[in-house]
């Protein structure tokens, strides 16, 4: 079955009611909107492309975004949305990888033509007037619907495949264990739709509610709060950092009415002191998720009520003459318990189950875990075994069912929300003549997460920081670079040569400004 079913059956149940708009103005009911999804499928196919070709997606939010995703769906194509920060290079090395066979971006002119792939210019796309709708194309379950890439270990990014199986089962999920979704909720994408916020866009066109893009086609506290309380009922998926800044916001504001419904927070880690501010100045509207490109959005969530709970304990509501409960701060840092669909368990070394408290990795079996890395065997191989997907990070649950997670795999660093894997970094880094070795590892900052920080071993005639810097940002995408420089005469290693980071952590937290020594 088509995901797309869903937002068919909806839309032609409910034609009149608003279907997506930019800002606060509304572009299309839920009759035009699908029919505007119809011809410009009809017009996709028209170009030669065939069901199970990939069309990669690189821009900003906009509302033509969700036109060309819904588009290439419904006409049986795969989509491939990147992060629209990616370097050229970076988008090159996907559109080879996949062999996709279109590229729409809003900056072509940036990324060239990456192996002679037609490209589409999104501020320009061709009228559909006067083409023939085209009916909603049959797609197996097992059929490819999105090629989610995610950085691997190895620093080349990989292609988790999502089939139309895989986002039913994480759409359906979505709507029985995070929030039952309401045909007048107003889904506003706030975080990029190649990412989280786009996944979501099915929970919502199955219950024919509304879409909205920001006009600023990104996050923006202040956009977003404006639009929320002229909006109201507004849900939204948002990274921990978002979240902060939204909460900034809205404390600088101090207005109580907000307009929010639900705030839907994962991607990275949630410190308990920023969720505990965000409930104080926003009140009991926050969700939580834990999940992964492999297995989107979905291994482990936390409910509203849930994470209400948490923090003053009962049902939110503080009954007269009672003092407050203090939070439980246990399980306000943990990631909930497991979705419904999925099994998740936490495992040794060896592959046995670790008793509650005790720390393993995560392992996901289910209908949402991807068919396997496109066109990498050895990756998926490594990844799925015996049905388990194994997620790279250390978790433990607790006796209630409940999962903290202690530790991601080991290395990869999110800032931001999103994910930088070290040795993309370190391979640009060692491009540069005077550097013999680099290992990067993140530190945790205030505003960000986690930041990058490199550790370098000059040689030759040595390396600036500002010649690293230019290196770069001409090599990769701007928020993978490293924010600062530390030298070393050598690396500390183990005595089969690998780089110990646990090594270099330690040695930044002792002198957590400044060159240590
Ligand atoms: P991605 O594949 O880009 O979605 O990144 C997935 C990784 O982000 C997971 O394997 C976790 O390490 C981390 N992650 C996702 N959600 C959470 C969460 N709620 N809390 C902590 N880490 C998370």
């Amino acid at each position: 079955m088509n995901i797309l079913k869903l937002f068919h059956q909806a839309a032609r149940a409910h034609p009149q009611r608003p279907a997506l708009l930019s800002g606060a103005t509304l572009l299309h009911d839920h009759a035009g909107w699908l029919q505007q999804v119809q011809l410009r499928a009809g017009w996709l196919r028209s170009q030669g492309l065939q069901p199970g070709d990939r069309v990669l997606l690189c821009m900003a939010n906009r509302p033509q975004y969700l036109e060309l995703l819904y588009a290439a769906l419904w006409a049986g194509l795969a989509v491939v949305p990147v992060n629209t920060k990616l370097h050229a290079r970076e988008v090159e090395f996907i559109v080879g990888h996949c062999g996709a066979r279109l590229l729409v971006s809003d900056h072509l002119a940036e990324l060239g033509a990456p192996h002679g792939v037609p490209g589409l210019d999104v501020h320009a796309l061709p009228p559909v007037q006067g083409l023939e709708p085209l009916p909603l194309q049959h797609r197996e379950g097992d059929d490819l619907a999105w090629l989610f890439y995610t950085s691997g270990t190895t620093g080349r990014p990989k292609g988790a495949m999502l089939t139309h199986a895989n986002l039913l089962a994480m759409t359906l999920s979505y709507r029985s264990d995070v929030e039952p979704v309401q045909p007048d909720d107003v889904y506003v994408y706030a975080a990029p739709i190649s990412h989280g916020a786009g996944l979501y866009t099915f929970a919502y066109a199955a219950s024919a509610a509304r879409h909205v893009v920001p006009q600023s086609g990104g996050f923006d506290a202040a956009e977003l709060l404006d639009l929320s309380a002229t909006l109201d009922r507004v849900c939204l998926f948002a990274a921990p950092t978002m979240v902060s800044r939204l909460v900034d916001e809205a404390a600088r504001r101090g207005t109580a009415r907000h307009g929010l419904r639900s705030v839907i927070y994962g991607g990275g880690p949630m410190y308990v002191a920023d969720i505990t501010r965000a409930l104080q100045t926003l009140g009991p509207h926050f969700a939580q998720i834990y999940g992964q490109g492999e297995t989107p959005m979905t291994i482990t969530c936390m409910t509203r009520r849930e994470v209400a709970e948490a923090w003053r304990g009962g049902d939110g509501r503080i009954p007269e003459g009672e003092a407050r409960r203090l939070p439980d701060e246990h399980r306000l840092a943990s990631v909930g318990r497991a979705h419904s669909v999925v099994e998740v368990q936490v495992v040794d070394g060896q592959g046995r189950p670790c008793a509650p408290g005790v720390a393993g990795e995560v392992l996901v079996r289910g209908p949402t875990v991807m068919r396997g890395y496109w066109g990498d065997d050895a990756a998926t191989a490594a990844a799925l075994r015996e049905g388990w997907l194994h997620t790279g990070d250390i978790g433990a649950f607790d006796a209630q069912g409940f999962l903290t997670l202690l530790d991601r795999s080991k290395d990869l660093i999110i800032s931001g929300g999103s994910n930088i894997y070290p040795r993309e970094v370190e391979e640009v880094l060692l491009e540069h003549a005077g550097v013999v070795a680099a290992s990067v590892i993140g530190a945790p900052d205030p505003e960000w997460g986690e930041k990058v920080v490199a550790f370098i071993v000059e040689g030759g005639a040595g390396a600036s920081d500002a010649e690293l810097d230019a290196l770069c940002l001409a090599r990769m995408a701007r928020f993978k670079r490293p924010k600062e420089y530390r030298r070393l005469p050598s690396l500390p290693k183990n005595h089969n040569g690998k780089i110990l980071k646990t090594r270099l952590r330690e040695l930044y937290a002792q002198a957590p400004t400044g060159n240590p020594g």
